[in-house]
């Protein structure tokens, strides 16, 4: 049976944000269609399917089922999802009346409607500063959708999340770019959740955005592993990056150089030459 009101689903519109608004205008209590939890949404597709007469797929678009680990988590990580802190665009909610999907990962902390930085909902902690760095979060966004499909895609948003998560734990005012105290005690928070304001991690993520795969990122991880030594409580090590190989040429040179006393032993030993080596050999047939 069709629900009385069905309204149609908002471009980019979140899971939760729709079923709160059906069951909204259909006089309905919270989590009677379907059950949010702090994961997301728990629902059954085909009741849903034929309470909104909208098509399954078209259901399964607005929610995080078919995306991989490093977006909405696994194996005790949590991915870029975010599970305790609530992000919002309040010009284009208050405008629309819908939450967008975008909004609920920590990777996007702008609007990618109208550009703006997201506030903590209710209220923001900091004032939202201007996002002048558009093209990175375009391209995060662009890589989120491409990770159902793209291998390539996961990769690089597992590493984007691990070494922006070093980073944030170790980082203060002046490293590894210049930030508000505030903001550094609010990244510094990053444990298995990201945390809760936007605009610190909308702060760093361009900074780790243009490190990885660069000649920058072996020297800045480097140092960000030792600055990890001093941190208290530890972090699990299954939550960062690898910490990058030493250089051999600089850790290890005197192995490099220094024959070892074997191959000391076979120099000085004198050299016999292989014809003479064959007429020493006693020949069987002359027994
Ligand atoms: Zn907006």
């Amino acid at each position: 049976m069709t629900l009385p009101v069905v309204p149609i689903p908002e471009p980019g519109e979140s899971l939760r944000s729709y079923v709160s608004r059906l069951e909204d205008r259909n006089n309905q209590r919270p989590g009677t269609l379907a059950r949010v939890h702090g994961g997301g949404v728990s629902a059954d597709w085909a009741h849903l399917s034929e309470l909104t007469g909208l098509p399954q797929q078209q259901l399964r678009c607005l929610g995080w089922g078919d995306y991989p680990g490093c977006i909405v988590g696994a194996r005790g990580s949590t991915g870029w999802r975010l599970r305790q802190a609530q992000w919002w665009c309040p010009t284009c909610q208050l405008l629309t009346g819908a939450w967008q999907r975008s909004w609920e990962l920590a990777c996007l902390p702008v609007c990618l409607s109208c550009g703006t930085a997201l506030s903590t909902y209710p209220a923001a902690e900091h004032e939202p500063e201007p996002v002048t760095a558009q093209s990175v979060f375009k391209d995060i966004w662009a890589r989120v959708r491409q990770s159902t499909t793209s291998r390539r895609a996961r990769q690089w948003l597992g590493r984007l999340l691990r070494v922006t998560r070093l980073l944030a734990v170790t980082a203060d005012t002046s490293w590894p770019q210049p930030m508000p105290a505030a903001m550094v005690t609010d990244l510094n928070t990053w444990g298995y959740h990201p945390p809760d304001s936007p605009a610190a991690i909308a702060r760093l993520l361009p900074f780790a955005h243009r490190l990885i795969g660069t000649s920058e990122e072996r020297p800045i991880l480097q140092s960000a592993f030792a600055r990890l030594e001093r941190r208290e409580p530890p972090i699990p090590r299954s939550l960062l990056p690898k910490p990058p190989r030493a250089n051999p040429t600089t850790t290890y040179p005197v192995l490099a150089t220094v024959p070892s006393a074997i191959d000391e032993q076979r120099r000085r030993r004198p050299r016999r030459s292989r014809r003479l080596r064959c007429q020493s050999r006693p020949s069987n047939s002359l027994r």
